[in-house]
């Protein structure tokens, strides 16, 4: 997939994931439409996602709206996604939280597209889209 102009703001996940990123969004059949979209072709594990319906449930978009943030389960996958990923979720929130979601989105946009052909580079494995290149090799992401 090519990176487009924008990344649409509903992408970013309750928690901070930019589901625009995420390998279920980027397979090329029956692509994810994120957190905050239908369940369609989601996988299960964000079907019955904890975080996501606790944000449902509590009529908040996203967890840093809530007082409870950041909560024992959102840390846990913080910690999950930085090890795992080199992620960093809680400064995914904070720009969010301050500067508005777009202003986060238009970081990220930058961040993951591919330097070679301007496809969008999964966050969960580092390798472009459209070209296959592994970012890992620049360093940073
Ligand atoms: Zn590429």
């Amino acid at each position: 997939m090519k990176m487009p102009e924008s990344i649409p703001d509903y992408f970013l996940a309750p928690c901070g994931v930019n589901c625009f990123v995420c390998y279920a969004h980027l397979k090329n059949k029956k692509p994810c439409s994120g957190c905050l979209g239908d369940d369609n072709n989601k996988p299960e594990r964000c079907k019955n996602c904890d975080i996501k319906n606790c944000a449902a449930e509590r009529g908040y978009t996203h967890c840093f709206e809530c007082s409870t943030y950041p909560c024992t389960v959102i840390k846990r996958l913080e910690k999950s996604y930085l090890q795992r990923y080199q992620v960093d979720l809680r400064k995914n929130c904070e720009i969010a939280n301050n500067q508005g979601p777009s202003a986060l989105m238009k970081d990220e946009r930058i961040k993951w597209t591919c330097p070679k052909c301007n496809g969008v580079i999964n966050q969960h494995d580092k390798i472009c889209s459209e070209c296959n290149t592994n970012s890992a090799q620049y360093g940073d992401i």
